[in-house]
């Protein structure tokens, strides 16, 4: 019998060998007046300049209206006043009128035409941010950990994530060119047709690869749903370095039991000086050991997986050419924002402000996105953070600022104090329908409505005022972690979604599947018995994640739906 063929490399590997500069025919297709979309394969090469083709969904009846998705790189999220003008302005001159935030600390266009895309990523660029690397199977946007209320190693560890942002950064000329410089590389000039990038090589990672450096007691980067994660260890303002932290990842595909999220494994610790080095290690054991033949079986939490810890543990250590220490002591006790005015560790003040869903815009009584322009032309000195909880935080604000602030917002109906209740204000959801050619399910636009009968439910029951961290997708690909909440509802289908229960309030433990598939109408008559048993049978301040963990399960066993994960 003969042996059976080896699987072949994916289209997206393919294309990459070819194109190894990324530019594929973007730059004609830009130059084309008439064209509204990109080509096939043109859709997976703007990934990688930070840009999604999709189509207005809502439309789709009547015909299709394609429009584009543009994410900013934003190391750390962090922005001056004058880049949020900037972003604000384009929002509103070429895209929806909203900033959508995302959950890695950028910021979303949605909504833009072909005609404005150009225009667009070059005044991103002018303002000296980027969307290079944005998408695509490369580094993603770095986070870092934005609330500078405990300690001024802070700094340290957005430095790094900036510094980590440069050398992870793929070197193409192409971006440039097509963007910036508004030129088109020839494919037979050697310099594109023989490109080879020193880090990825002409093909890349396998898969997409996020990054990010959290400081505990705070684990507001969720940092174990990433590829690479820095767990910073420090002492009153010292840094010390960091526990290295490999192979976390939410993605999963329903009725797959071969895709699971998975939670970062901490193999080591090493000094900061050595950062670069071991993100560098860590990333190019993904593009040597990454599954190239199926990209639902490509990211870097499969090779650790499959591979263990000891193993990743060495081949860091064999790249670096220096041994990762034992892991540091450390403990994560929340995954959540500061809401409202509070005092930095170096004396000024910073305000964190709620945002809904991660979306800015004005509605009626609720100006918010003006209220933030405003903010930035009036107090240009201030810092505006985007935090992974899809939050915005206004930093670096002198005492005598705050009142006008304040009184500024106010006249836009933002609050300060009490911006939100208390699930409102520890939820996300993904974008979802009708932007998200993905959606299986609404998830933006339906979870603040679902929240607020959860609300109801919660006072009915006796529970008003308990919080409960509460995230929903619109597909199992895990944009807003849902695999990390308390309670989650990822989408099937048009108004059907599966629940999950379990997570924890400090990002270290995944949920599981309680029911798989519901009915978005019957939310109620699912949550009541299990809402009502949590409040009789809980320990004293046993929140509703760590109840389920310690007594559903045996239910849930019972009940045989598949189990991607167990933790
Ligand atoms: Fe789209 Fe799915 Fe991500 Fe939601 S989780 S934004 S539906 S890919």
């Amino acid at each position: 019998m003969s042996a059976p063929e080896p699987a072949k490399p994916t289209h997206n590997e393919v294309i990459k060998t070819a194109i190894p500069t990324l530019a594929g025919n973007i730059a004609a297709t830009m130059a084309d007046p008439a064209a509204d979309r990109f080509s096939e394969d043109d859709q997976q090469f703007i990934k990688f300049h930070g840009i999604y083709q999709q189509d207005d969904r809502d439309l789709r009846k009547t015909g299709k209206k394609y429009m584009m998705m543009i994410r900013g790189r934003i190391p750390g999220g962090v922005m001056t006043s004058a880049q949020w003008i900037t972003f604000d302005n384009l929002a509103t001159q070429y895209g929806n009128n909203t900033l959508r935030l995302t959950t890695r600390q950028s910021i979303q266009f949605h909504g833009v035409l072909l005609s404005g895309l150009g225009a667009l990523i070059k005044k991103i660029n002018e303002s000296l941010l980027s969307t290079l690397a944005a998408c695509g199977d490369v580094n993603r946007n770095i986070t870092a950990s934005p609330t500078p209320a405990h300690t001024r190693a802070r700094e340290l560890v957005y430095t790094d994530s900036v510094r980590l942002a440069e050398a992870l950064a793929p070197q193409t000329k192409a971006y440039h060119s097509i963007w910036i410089d508004g030129v088109q590389l020839k494919l037979d000039d050697p310099a594109h047709k023989d490109f080879v990038d020193p880090l990825y090589g002409r093909t890349y990672l396998p898969r997409k690869f996020k990054a990010g450096l959290v400081i505990p007691p705070v684990n507001d980067m969720d940092i174990f749903t990433n590829d690479l994660g820095f767990i910073a260890i420090v002492e009153g303002d010292q840094l010390l370095g960091y526990n290295l932290a490999v192979g976390g990842g939410m993605g999963r595909s329903h009725g797959n039991v071969q895709t699971f999220p998975r939670l970062a494994d901490v193999i080591g610790f090493l000094p900061p000086e050595k950062v670069i080095e071991v993100a560098k290690a860590v990333l190019t054991i993904h593009r040597d050991f990454g599954d190239r033949t199926n990209r639902k079986h490509a990211r870097l939490k499969y090779v650790l997986e499959e591979r263990g810890t000891d193993w990743m543990r060495d081949e860091v250590n064999r790249r670096t050419g220096f041994a990762l220490g034992p892991v540091r002591p450390y403990e994560f006790t929340t995954t959540g924002d500061l809401y409202g005015w509070h005092r930095a560790v170096d004396g000024s003040l910073f305000l964190t402000l709620f945002v809904e869903t991660g979306r800015i815009k004005d509605v009626p009584g609720h100006t918010q996105k003006t209220a933030l322009r405003q903010v930035a032309e009036q107090f240009p000195h201030i810092e505006f953070r985007l935090s992974a909880n899809q939050n915005v935080i206004l930093a670096n604000v002198p005492e005598r600022d705050r009142a006008g602030i304040t009184a500024l917002l106010a006249g836009h109906g933002v609050k300060v104090d009490n911006q939100a209740s208390i699930l409102h204000a520890a939820a996300m959801a993904c974008p979802s329908l009708p932007t998200c050619g993905l959606g299986l399910a609404e998830s933006e636009r339906m979870l603040p409505g679902l929240i607020d009968r959860i609300e109801k439910l919660g006072g009915e029951i006796g529970l008003g005022g308990e919080e409960i961290i509460i995230r929903s997708t619109g597909c199992p690909n895990g944009c807003a972690r849902p695999y990390m909440a308390e309670i989650a509802f990822v989408g099937k289908a048009p108004g059907r979604y599966q629940l999950w229960f379990g997570g924890n309030a400090s990002g270290t433990r995944l949920n599981r599947v309680f029911k798989d598939t519901i009915k978005e109408a019957d939310v109620e008559a699912e949550l009541r018995p299990v809402l009502t048993r949590w409040k009789n049978e809980r320990q004293p301040g046993e929140r509703f994640g760590d109840f389920a963990a310690r007594v559903l399960w045996p239910e849930q066993a019972a009940a045989a739906t598949p189990q991607p994960t167990a933790n």
